[in-house]
């Protein structure tokens, strides 16, 4: 006979241990099929699944939420990418349309392994979409790492043999590797071979990849030498050209930051407020 918990009584019509808070039964009975004995082992009550239930949802969530928080950390190595967010989108490009449908149709991207090329003037607003795109994959649990050449190149300086081959396939790790402002590394004939390295190993694993540049389509499309076609042919196949034109949203900023200064040391709180909200956020 089992012991009785102070949350439980014995009901009189089945003779079992019952749950005092949802009445359920904490016994099931048992017959041997032999000797037709019966016994009377311990179950859980529907309350008792329940809570066990929750507590496993409880900690599912937590552990994703931790995986998340580590993946962010290593995807989006510079701090100012934590704020390139939907979140903090003013509204103002009408191409942030594309960063949104890109993530609504991420996991068609991912299967048929189509990048974006986001090319255009600078201060046009292609590392904050890039860098939205990245944080909205990253919340939805999916790896990213957001870098650029200068800092995979940095990486890369001192590290030979076995350790080389490790890095760069542990590129190939990630659902979507963003590369951020192509064209502004030195192009010596060293960096242009480790930067194919990067983009052919990209390639050949079969995952997506983001690309920004300030470089024209056109430059792209006729590079200077075989050394950066090869880099240019294997980005123009897999990533989907998306113009930044027009608007310099720098600028803009600049315009607007110069006017809240102008206002902070000429009149009052006031106008001073109605400058800040002005203020775009790109
Ligand atoms: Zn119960």
């Amino acid at each position: 006979m089992s012991e009785i918990r102070e949350d439980e009584y014995i009901d009189p019509t089945d003779g079992l241990i019952h749950c005092r808070k949802c009445g359920g039964p904490r016994q099931v009975v048992i017959t041997h099929p032999f000797n037709r004995s019966t016994f009377k082992p311990r179950c859980v009550c529907p309350c008792q699944q329940e809570k066990e239930q929750r507590r496993k949802e409880a900690e599912e969530r937590r552990q994703r939420m931790d995986r998340i928080r580590r993946r962010k950390a290593q995807g989006l190595q510079d701090r100012y990418l934590y704020g390139y967010t939907f979140a903090n989108d003013n509204g103002q490009n009408p191409v942030m349309a594309k960063a949104h449908a890109y993530v609504d149709h991420w996991k068609e991207a991912f299967k048929r392994n189509i990048g974006l090329l986001l090319f255009g003037d600078v201060g046009t607003g292609k590392s904050f979409l890039a860098g939205c795109i990245a944080n909205a994959l990253l919340d939805l649990d999916v790896p990213v790492l957001m870098t650029n050449f200068p800092s995979v190149l940095a990486r890369l300086a001192g590290t030979f043999g076995e350790a080389r081959t490790e890095f760069l396939d542990s590129l190939g790790n990630y659902d979507l590797l963003i590369i951020d402002d192509l064209g502004v590394e030195r192009n010596t004939e060293y960096a242009l071979e480790q930067m194919f390295s990067i983009i052919d190993s990209r390639y050949r694993s079969g995952k997506p990849l983001i690309v920004t540049t300030n470089l024209k389509l056109d430059e792209l499309k006729n590079p200077p030498d075989l050394a950066h076609a090869r880099i240019y042919d294997r980005i123009l196949e897999r990533c989907a050209p998306i113009l930044f034109a027009g608007k310099n949203f720098r600028e803009d900023n600049a315009a607007s930051n110069k006017a809240a200064a102008r206002q902070i040391i000429t009149s009052s709180t006031a106008s001073y407020q109605r400058a800040v909200t002005e203020k775009g956020e790109l």
